[in-house]
């Protein structure tokens, strides 16, 4: 077995090549926060406020549990991802997880599943990097397919993908993951791969050995998919009416534009839009059976998408 057992270095840069997008990346907080006690991730800086990039060092401190990092999904200057991670961390989280690794399986993708704090990720690995908008694309649709929640086009919990965003605009980061196989500071402890013995040598012949998807693969059962449907849009009631006392967000944003994901209608936010971002346009997310209630997944405010709609919130609300 002793052959098994890689020098650290050579460890981490087998895992580079696996995992490594680019070379931004956020480090989990040694220390809890001191009020929400939780652990954040933070994008290193040095004294001067200058990005400190990842290393091989880096690496090799977080597969030896001394830091916790997390990695992006996207490398900017190709759109592309070595990877594709979906993390779900509800209830019923590893049951979805598991079907949708059985679904990739009929296509043919090996996914593999790590364990997390309240659920688990599923990582399909590519063997060239691929551009993250056919991954999320295909994902999105066996997800719909599954009747499993997709969180970044609802209201309440799912399952979240990783690349989160179709493309990045320019000085863009999109959103980091934590790094599979290192020690979670809050938990501390590490979180393994199923289908493999728990120690690091074992993990590294298990990854090593996945079939990776190669993007003609990827572009064949994308090509494969069906057109979205166009659903079925509510009857509008703008102008808005007068005397309203609520405001209806469905008066000032034709439904009948946006995309029906699941329980939601799903478009380009407003306030987004003005800022020039959301180009994806799925942002916005309103409510099919409650149609007041609507949310910005980037975080813009009840006023800023107000505001953008030409319909700010009344002072009073405000004070
Ligand atoms: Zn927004």
């Amino acid at each position: 077995m002793a052959d098994l057992v890689q020098a650290m270095p050579e460890m981490a840069a087998e895992y580079a090549r696996w995992f490594v997008n680019r070379r931004a990346y956020t480090r989990q907080s040694d220390r809890p926060h001191p009020e929400s006690g939780r652990h954040y991730y933070y994008r290193p800086r040095r004294a001067d406020g200058q990005e400190v990039p990842l290393t091989g060092q880096d690496l090799e401190s977080h597969l030896a549990g001394e830091v916790t990092i997390g990695l992006y999904a996207i490398n900017p200057r190709t759109q592309r991802s070595k990877w594709m991670a979906i993390d779900a961390d509800y209830k019923e989280a590893v049951e979805d997880l598991l079907k949708l690794q059985y679904e990739l399986g009929q296509d043919g993708v090996q996914a593999a599943l790590e364990q997390s704090r309240r659920g688990g990720h599923l990582w399909i690995f590519f063997s060239k990097p691929v551009l993250a908008k056919h991954a999320r694309r295909y994902i999105h649709h066996l997800a719909s397919r599954l009747s499993v929640r997709v969180k970044g086009s609802g209201l309440t919990e799912g399952i979240e993908l990783f690349p989160k965003q179709d493309v990045l605009e320019d000085g863009q980061f999109g959103n980091a993951i934590r790094a599979p196989l290192g020690i979670h500071r809050a938990a501390n402890r590490r979180y393994w791969f199923y289908g493999s013995a728990y120690d690091l040598a074992s993990q590294m012949v298990f990854l090593r050995g996945l079939n990776r998807v190669t993007e003609a693969q990827l572009e064949e059962l994308v090509a494969a998919l069906p057109e979205e449907p166009k659903a079925e849009p509510p009857p509008q009631r703008y102008p808005p009416a007068p005397g309203r006392r609520h405001f209806q967000i469905s008066e000032y944003i034709d439904l009948a534009e946006c995309r029906k994901v699941g329980r939601n209608w799903v478009t380009q936010c407003p306030s987004c839009r003005e800022a020039g971002r959301d180009r994806g346009k799925d942002n916005l997310a309103i409510a099919v059976d409650e149609p007041q209630k609507y949310i910005c997944w980037a975080g813009c405010t009840r006023e800023q998408i107000r505001a953008a709609l030409g319909a700010p919130l009344p002072v009073a609300n405000l004070l």
